[in-house]
């Protein structure tokens, strides 16, 4: 158990806790909707400090992040617990096990054993994944500010409802965010993910504004947010957000408690992807559809491959010095 970084000390016992959008009210004895922060005696704690119960090589495209060090290996990390309930997430054993259970799992390790774990392993970047970090924030700070001493990247995977004041104090940290957009409706946030909208695209342009290296990902759900209006709609605010910012559109499988539709046909990911690029997106990837050509990286100016994948794995890299090895144009990221 570790105190709380960001909470506010009310009357009677109460606490406010201010690490995600949903700042819950937590009075004497109990949890907050995440379900992994609980007010004892009027003091607000983490229940998941160095309580790891995910870690794991990755190949840092499976986050997804395709032009930040591509081809490199992310130790990743998450605990038990998130802020947000999505009727389709596919990590709900770990994402939803203390909402369920209401017990608290994970194996102990403290944060300079993971960044010691991450460098033997040859990893560039501790990736906080899997799960919301937002909600294990404690750990993924002092682990971001640890690795970060040791010449490591700190990645977040995340769905952007952390508050401002959170990302303010990882931001010095943190090298890249692959925020999920999930739809662009507040309807779908609340009925399907118990969220809100407006809060993730502020972070987005906050992010932006701070420096961090942005990729976007949209599981692409048919009939929920598959319209093309819709999908025009996300394209055009990352857009605005820079050109140069990825898009994943990604396809959906069926999962948790949302098993009866079907998966994203290749088909409507070609949709999504094409719409992206119609609007003045340079990186639009499509994902979960192993072999296909949005897998590719492309150079925006010459149209050639630039990098070439299967899956997870880079085989092919035709970039130097951050530009294209056909027409020299500059291709966007970084480490690239
Ligand atoms: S992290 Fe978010 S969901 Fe969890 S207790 Fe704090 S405000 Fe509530």
């Amino acid at each position: 158990m570790k105190e709380a970084l960001l909470y506010e000390k009310l009357d009677d016992k109460k606490v406010k806790c201010l690490v995600c959008n949903h700042n819950c009210l937590i009075n004497e004895a109990k949890r907050g909707i995440c379900a992994v922060r609980e007010n004892r005696d009027g003091v607000l704690y983490s229940l998941v400090y160095g309580k790891a119960i995910a870690l794991h090589v990755d190949p840092i495209e499976k986050k997804p992040f395709f032009n930040f060090h591509p081809g490199s290996r992310a130790f990743s990390l998450a605990t038990i617990g998130c802020n947000f309930s999505c009727l389709n997430c596919q990590n709900a054993e770990i994402s939803q096990f203390p909402k369920h259970k209401g017990e608290i799992a994970g194996e102990e390790v403290l944060p300079e054993e993971i960044v010691s774990k991450a460098i033997k392993q040859d990893c560039s970047s501790i990736s906080y994944t899997y799960t919301e970090p937002t909600v294990f924030f404690e750990y993924a700070y002092d682990t971001a500010r640890i690795a970060r001493t040791k010449g490591l990247k700190n990645t977040f995977v995340t769905n952007g409802f952390m508050s401002s004041k959170c990302l303010e104090m990882i931001a010095p940290y943190l090298d890249a965010a692959n925020v999920d957009l999930k739809s662009f409706t507040e309807q779908f946030y609340k009925k399907f993910c118990g969220g809100r909208l407006n809060p993730v695209l502020d972070n987005l342009k906050q992010l932006k504004k701070l420096g961090i290296w942005v990729e976007v990902t949209t599981l692409i759900i048919p009939t929920l947010n598959d319209s093309s209006e819709e999908l025009k709609k996300i394209a055009e605010f990352i857009v605005s957000l820079g050109p140069e910012t990825p898009w994943h559109v990604t396809a959906f499988y069926p999962a948790y408690k949302m098993t009866d539709l079907p998966g994203t046909s290749p088909e409507l990911l070609h949709k999504a992807r094409k719409i992206g690029i119609d609007a003045g997106l340079l990186y639009v990837y499509s994902g979960n559809i192993p072999g296909d050509e949005g897998e590719n990286t492309y150079c925006s100016k010459c149209g050639k491959l630039v990098i070439r994948r299967f899956g997870f794995k880079v085989i092919e890299y035709n970039i130097e010095n951050s530009c294209c090895n056909f027409c020299n144009n500059k291709i966007d990221g970084v480490g690239i």
